[in-house]
């Protein structure tokens, strides 16, 4: 029996992250939103992908899944890298 991609890879999922003006967010995918990822007791702010600021920070990115483990991998489109590796399996992605 063939199995899925998820039933390969049995370690923790990593939400992928980006700095944005000295602020880290959470690229969260399936809920479509970037998240803070600040310390307690600062609080968590929530940006949807949606018209507005979501939207204007993710049309700076591009938003990939590993072909070998379906981890979600978020890169800058400012970035030159002719490629990029996946933090969770290691496997190199092409962007071109
Ligand atoms: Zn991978």
């Amino acid at each position: 029996m063939k199995r899925t991609r998820e039933q390969e890879w049995s370690g923790p999922r990593r939400l992928p992250t980006v700095d944005r003006d000295g602020d880290e967010y959470f690229v969260d995918v399936c809920l479509r939103q970037f998240r803070t990822v600040t310390p307690p007791p600062r609080h968590v702010e929530f940006i949807d992908f949606k018209p507005g600021r979501g939207r204007r920070m993710l049309e700076d990115y591009l938003i990939l899944e590993c072909f070998w483990c379906g981890q979600t991998i978020v890169v800058s489109r400012r970035s030159s890298e002719k490629d990029v590796q996946c933090m969770q399996c290691g496997a190199r992605l092409s962007l071109r």
